[in-house]
């Protein structure tokens, strides 16, 4: 196909022209995150034309993310393919010429570097569901002057902002400390398909703007809107606080010293276990697991079915166990049924 023609529209736009475009063909962008807001800045930017996607997902594809994961089908929900490959597949399949490189793993402090720096990323973007992960980008992005992009949503309220380290406040300049008490999440407040777009069609229009050097049009506020009241506010964040612990002290507690959790709840009646860093070997364990219960596995995921319990394993024995939200069940389930 031809570069020209396919992205002719896209030249013909005054802030991108040919000169844009080529530095689009050029340009390397993570995605942490392929949910809602990852599929749509994942399916925008690939469609734009960037040249390399990094994308970085633990989880697989569901039916209920059908409702709202644009990049994802219902053969995806039936193999419970992770949901990077299944991105990565899709976005081959509509443009070719962009390079993807799936991750099927959780962002830690442990594989933060290793991730985000084996290419030089233009922009990061934070596709998350959670602020322990935005608050790792953020330190990483800080402390090597990558722009990041944050963007949240809930219900029918999003959120974003761009984060320019030196230049515009950071995300703990805004929020010193996450959210306190019970927060809302898609799994308690459902969440609406169109607030999602919105938010993913904002960043990835600032990416592009970050990627074609139109830095005068970069927007310096948190932006939210709540689609279904329009209660919209914007927030100046053109300046960084100078007493900022992160951009302004430089201290980078949460890509340096705390260690994560090795079992944490993920979702409303789900718990992640990431004990051991092994290789599973999917045939030998399927032998294994045969007498006790249901099991299916492929290339990328090993299921487990014991009611009421549903295992997912992936290769290097990182698991999702449904049907509970009680930790300790969780790390007997492992133990007895992949090994301690
Ligand atoms: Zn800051």
């Amino acid at each position: 196909m031809q570069f020209q023609d396919r992205y002719s529209r896209q030249i013909l736009f005054p802030g991108i022209g040919p000169e844009g475009q080529r530095l689009l063909a050029e340009a390397r962008v993570a995605i942490v995150g392929c949910g809602a807001t990852g599929t749509c800045v994942a399916s925008l930017l690939a469609r734009a034309g960037v040249g390399s996607l990094l994308i970085i997902d633990r989880d697989y594809v569901e039916p209920s993310n059908l409702q709202r994961q644009t990049l994802f089908d219902e053969a995806d929900a039936a193999e419970s393919l992770p949901k990077a490959v299944a991105a990565a597949r899709k976005i081959t399949a509509f443009n070719s010429e962009v390079q993807v490189t799936a991750e099927v793993a959780d962002l830690t402090p442990e594989n933060a570097e290793p991730l985000l720096s084996q290419t030089d990323l233009g922009v990061i973007l934070d596709a998350t569901d959670n602020f322990e992960t935005r608050y790792l980008i953020n330190d990483w992005a800080v402390k090597c002057g990558k722009p990041w992009i944050y963007a949240a949503a809930v219900a029918a309220y999003a959120v974003t902002m761009n984060i320019i380290p030196g230049e515009t406040a950071c995300l703990s300049c805004i929020f010193p400390a996450p959210p306190e008490g019970t927060v809302e999440t898609c799994d308690t407040a459902g969440i609406l398909n169109s607030a999602v777009n919105w938010v993913g069609s904002i960043q990835a229009t600032e990416a592009i703007k970050f990627l074609v050097g139109a830095r005068d049009k970069l927007r310096r506020t948190l932006l939210s809107l709540d689609l279904w009241t329009n209660d919209g506010a914007e927030v100046a964040a053109a300046r960084p606080r100078p007493d900022c612990q992160t951009c302004g002290r430089r201290e980078f507690v949460h890509l340096a010293g705390e260690r994560r959790p090795q079992i944490t709840l993920c979702g409303r009646n789900s718990v992640q276990i990431h004990e051991h860093d092994r290789p599973v070997d999917f045939t030998e364990m399927s032998a294994r697991l045969q007498p006790h219960g249901l099991v299916k596995h492929n290339d990328f995921v090993l299921k487990f079915w014991r009611e009421p319990y549903e295992m997912t394993l992936f290769p290097d024995g990182r698991a999702i166990i449904k049907g509970t939200s009680d930790t300790a069940v969780a790390r007997s389930l492992y133990a007895r049924f992949i090994g301690s």
